[in-house]
Order: structure tokens, then C-alpha cells, then sequence
């Protein structure tokens, strides 16, 4: 082999940390706090990683431990996502929103040697604390001096300020790190077995981030202001803050404030060009926008993702809002992302716009970014063609995909052959362009036949009465099983289950109108706040789904 000549110039956040310094040492960062906001720009922030990187050296923080954050998105936290691995630590993000007993697990099997915990949760946090062993300090971040009363509730705990402030001024020498070296862990949202780590390295996160700059992806640029509302413990809030800090976009962060209220608040004085989060809070943001006269202008370029981004929520945020929201789609394993839609036709022509082929494009997943590689897989393990109609489980490989899980053999099964199974359904067309079907797992097989629960939801929220719906599988005698589809409707509104099925009558097909409707308050969610389709089917095999009226599958299947 002849061996090219080129530097060997290693892929690691040190990289990120120098052009925030050097190159962007005036974009800022914003964050929403009770009394207003707070803002440093990227030069403070580097002076104060330094001083953390300094105390966590103090605190005994050697190459490859687990530094656990349980934090909102904010400032601190951004701090701790540029120290811990330029200092060759692991940044563990731990998910807030989680059950007592899936957190202990989760520290316990990480590890974790110090916890960085906001003051708004060390109340949450402090019963934890009793469970687990394995922590030597716990550091309360907050503004001002942290009452003595809150420090007291966690076992030797420190303030953050103070520990910076103790550190010391000037520049910290940092260790040179493998590019290959862990960086960051952040445990799957998983609905069966124990949560599984997916530990991030240096290499992935460099690549992942770089690759979301591209217009075709994410597109953040220098000029951009990313409102960051997707958690920074869910998949490291999809790679935008380490985007950022490559290309200098400014990022706001609303902290622990995450109702449409402050949102949009936030939204009018911070004027954001981006924002990045699940479904469920655009839908929110939506609906408070209107009723209240919100400008939400700023924002040109968004990113949604988590579960499918229904066309109607798109359109009416373009429409109503001159708001664009590109779907992406990936998962914890894929760092997230893995593919991005971006329209088929330049989002300015009207007469594009107009037409349902322009919004069923936009509604797809997208196609596979630069070095992500994807096929589907058949039930008997053929691979699927890419026709527009041949479904299969996603199977992906590339740089930022898992290989492993971390210190764990279950779900190995999911990494066989160097693909990640994902667990999702979906078609392609010719062009790579992916359409998710289903989860695996919520799959509905009427009469041998798939229905997808996910092409049943948008057409279902489609009507301009239903906020919130969700299809599940009702088992059947005769078609083994049906749909049943749970709505939430608009307040007020007395739309019936027969209109619905009327509404959907010329947009699926016939054998897929649910026979079923169940009338629900609110779809319950998951910690990062997609649908939770599991507890849904656990209501209905325990008989206590509230408001459930039958249509009849007549004429229909
Ligand atoms: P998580 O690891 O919690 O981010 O969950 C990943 C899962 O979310 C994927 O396997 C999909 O089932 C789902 N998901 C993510 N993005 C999308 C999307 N754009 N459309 C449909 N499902 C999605």
C-alpha cells in the first residue's frame, strides 16, 4: 500500500473548544433563568471550561470516569459538555424525567464518579442519592450562593461557583486524547429491559456534529441563533450544541422552562433562527401561538424529530407562521441523526407549496446523510428493494452508529454483522428517501396485512378538531388485529367518531379505517416526551381506556 501523506489530525472536542476560543469567541449564549435571562458569549464561556476543567481534576476526575450531569439546558450544563471530555472524562447525561429505579440503575452500571446536579433538582435527585454507591461528590449548580439547606440534602455536596472560582484563572493544559476515546454516554429511552448506554466517542461526536452543518442536514451556521428545547440527556440534544460550537452559532437555551408560554416568549425577545424538538412541543407551541398573536418570524429553519412529524403541524406552522420544520430521523444509537428531509422544491415557490405531493415529500424521513450508510431488511432476512412500497426493518451503519452497547451483551443481537438493527419499519423510494411505517413493536397486522399506524396518525390529526392521536393494535378474532385509534380533541369540539372515520374515508384505505376510536384527555408520554403507545395498550388489555366508542369495520375490511 502506498500510504497517503496527510496529518493525522485527531477528530476530538479539543477541536471544538479552540473555535469557540479562536475562531467565535463572540457568539454567545443565552439562557432563560426565573429572573430574565443570562448571557456569556463563547470566549467567557472557554475561561470558565478552563477553570472546570481545573476543579474537576481537584476532585480526583481521572482519563475515562463518569461524570453524570442532571440538568436542564443551560449554560453549566454546556460548560460540562466541553470540560469532561477534553479532560478525558465521560459526559453521562442522566435523564431527568426517568423513574427513581431506572436512575439508580443507571448510575450504578455507569458508574458514575461525580454527578453535576442543577439546584431546581436536587430535590429529585436527593432520594437517588441514598441508592447509590458508586458517587464521590455531587456539584449544585445555580446562580448566587446555593442555600447551605439544598447542599445538606446531597452527601458532601459542593458549589459549582465556587469550585470554579477556587480553580483559578488562566489556560489548562489539556491531555491529548485518542480520537477513539469515549466522550460521552447517554442511556436509551428504551421501553423493554433495562436501559442500555450508548457510549459516544470523541471521533463519533466530531463527525456526527460536522455532518449537521450541511445545508442538506441541519444547516447551522455562523449567522444562525439555535434555540436548543430538545433536552441535552436526549442523544446530547441532537449534536446542536456541538454544532454550534464549531461554526459559532449563538444558542439559546430555555433551561427547565419548557411550556409553549416561555417558549414563545423566548422565541420573541432571543429571535431564534433554529430551533430542535419532538413533536409534542411544536404541537404545544402551535396552539398557543395562535390563540395568542405569537411572532414566531425568527425562525426559518427547524428540526423535529423523535417520532414522525405530522404534515399537518408543518404546514401550519409555514402557512400560519412562515415557520419551516425539516423532519430528521435517528436514534440514541445513531448520535442521532441519521437522515434529514429536506424539500423537494425550494420552500420559497408557493405553487410547490400548494400541492399535497410537495407536503407528502416533506413529510418523509429523508435521506441518509453523507457516510451513513442504510438498507431494509424483510422478515426472512432479504434485503428490500427501494420501490416506494417494499417495507423492511432499517438496518444502519457509519461512523456515529453504535457498534455496542455499553458493558452490556443483551441487545447484541441488534449489532450483528456490523449493522444496527433499528427496529423501525419503513420504505424507500428509488431515491433513498425513507418513510418510517412503525416501530417494530407497534406494528398492526390486520388480516395478514400492515397498517401503518404512523400514516393513520397524520391523516387522523389532519382534522382540524384532533390534537393529539394515536393507533394502536386491538386484537381481532377474525383479522387477528384492527386499529383502534385514540384522539385527543380540540377543547370544545363535538366532532364524532363517525366523522372521523368520513374525514378519513379519502385518504387511507378502506380496510385501514380504525373501527374503533377511544376519546382520551391527553396521549401519555415517554420522558422525552414522545407518544407512549405502551401504556396505551396496557389501558386497553386491562379494560380501562376511557371513552372508547365502537364504529364497526363493516364495508370496510
Ligand atoms: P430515541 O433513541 O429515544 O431517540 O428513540 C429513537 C426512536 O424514535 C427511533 O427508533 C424511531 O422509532 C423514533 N423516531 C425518531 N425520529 C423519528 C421520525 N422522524 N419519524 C418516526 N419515528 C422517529
Amino acid at each position: 500500500m502506498l500510504e497517503g501523506l496527510m496529518q493525522d489530525y485527531p477528530l476530538t472536542l479539543h477541536h471544538m473548544l479552540h473555535r469557540m476560543r479562536d475562531v467565535h469567541p463572540d457568539s454567545k449564549l443565552t439562557t432563560l433563568t426565573a429572573q430574565g435571562t443570562r448571557t456569556a458569549s463563547f470566549g467567557e464561556i472557554c475561561e470558565r471550561v478552563d477553570r472546570l476543567a481545573r476543579a474537576l481534576r481537584a476532585l480526583g476526575v481521572a482519563d475515562a470516569d463518569r461524570v453524570g450531569t442532571f440538568a436542564w439546558n443551560n449554560q453549566r450544563h454546556f460548560e460540562l459538555y466541553m470540560a469532561v471530555p477534553c479532560v478525558g472524562a465521560v459526559l453521562h447525561t442522566l435523564n431527568v424525567r426517568l423513574f427513581a429505579e431506572q436512575l439508580v440503575y443507571i448510575i450504578g452500571h455507569a458508574q458514575d464518579r461525580v454527578i453535576f446536579v442543577d439546584d431546581s433538582l436536587v430535590d429529585v435527585l436527593a432520594p437517588i442519592a441514598a441508592q447509590v454507591s458508586c458517587v464521590r461528590n455531587y456539584v449544585v449548580m445555580g446562580d448566587g450562593e446555593i442555600d447551605p439547606q439544598t447542599l445538606a440534602k446531597l452527601p458532601g455536596a459542593l458549589s459549582y461557583e465556587h469550585l470554579l472560582e477556587q480553580a483559578g484563572e488562566g489556560p489548562f493544559e489539556y491531555p491529548s486524547v485518542d480520537e477513539r476515546q469515549a466522550a460521552a454516554l447517554c442511556y436509551t429511552s428504551g421501553t423493554t429491559g433495562n436501559p442500555k448506554g450508548v457510549l459516544y466517542s470523541h471521533r463519533s461526536v466530531c463527525l456526527h456534529s460536522t455532518a449537521s452543518l450541511m445545508s442538506d442536514a441541519l444547516g447551522l451556521s455562523s449567522t444562525d441563533r439555535a434555540l436548543v428545547v430538545v433536552p441535552m440527556f436526549h442523544a446530547n440534544a441532537w449534536g446542536i450544541p456541538h454544532a454550534a460550537s464549531l461554526c459559532g452559532a449563538d444558542l439559546v437555551m430555555p433551561d427547565r422552562f419548557l411550556q409553549a408560554q416561555p417558549l414563545a416568549k423566548l422565541i420573541e425577545s432571543e429571535r431564534p433562527t433554529i430551533m430542535g424538538c419532538v413533536p409534542t412541543i411544536f404541537a404545544d407551541l402551535l396552539r398557543y401561538a395562535d390563540q395568542n398573536d405569537v411572532d414566531l418570524s425568527s425562525l426559518t429553519n427547524c428540526a423535529c424529530g423523535g417520532s414522525a412529524v405530522p404534515r399537518q403541524l408543518m404546514k401550519d406552522f409555514q402557512q400560519r407562521h412562515g415557520v419551516r420544520i425539516y423532519q430528521a430521523w435517528g436514534m440514541t444509537e445513531t448520535s442521532p441523526v441519521a437522515t434529514y428531509s429536506r424539500p423537494p422544491a425550494p420552500p420559497e415557490d408557493a405553487e410547490a407549496q400548494a400541492q399535497d405531493d410537495y407536503w407528502d415529500a416533506r413529510a418523509r424521513q429523508g435521506t441518509p446523510l453523507p457516510w451513513v450508510q442504510m438498507r431494509l431488511v424483510g422478515d426472512n432476512g432479504q434485503q428490500m428493494p427501494f420501490d416506494g412500497l417494499s417495507t423492511g426493518e432499517i438496518e444502519v451503519r457509519g461512523p456515529w452508529i453504535a457498534a455496542a452497547y455499553y458493558n452490556d451483551p443483551t441487545g447484541a443481537e441488534k449489532f450483528d454483522g456490523g449493522w444496527l438493527a433499528t427496529g423501525d419499519i419503513a420504505c424507500a423510494d428509488e431515491r433513498a428517501s425513507l418513510q418510517i411505517t412503525d416501530r417494530a413493536k407497534d406494528v398492526i397486522k390486520s388480516g395478514g396485512e400492515w397498517i401503518s399506524s404512523v400514516e393513520l396518525e397524520n391523516q387522523v390529526m389532519a382534522h382540524p378538531d384532533v390534537i393529539e392521536a394515536a393507533v394502536i393494535a386491538k386484537p381481532d378474532q377474525k383479522w387477528a388485529e384492527r386499529p383502534l385509534c385514540c384522539v385527543v380533541l380540540r377543547e370544545g369540539s363535538t366532532v364524532s367518531a363517525q366523522q372521523l372515520v368520513e374525514h378519513l374515508r379519502p385518504r387511507v384505505a378502506k380496510w385501514w379505517l380504525p373501527d374503533e376510536f377511544a376519546f382520551i384527555e391527553e396521549v401519555p408520554k415517554t420522558s422525552v416526551g414522545k407518544f407512549d403507545k405502551k401504556v396505551l395498550r396496557a389501558r386497553l388489555s386491562e379494560d380501562t381506556l376511557q371513552g372508547r366508542v365502537q364504529v364497526g369495520s363493516e364495508g370496510r375490511v
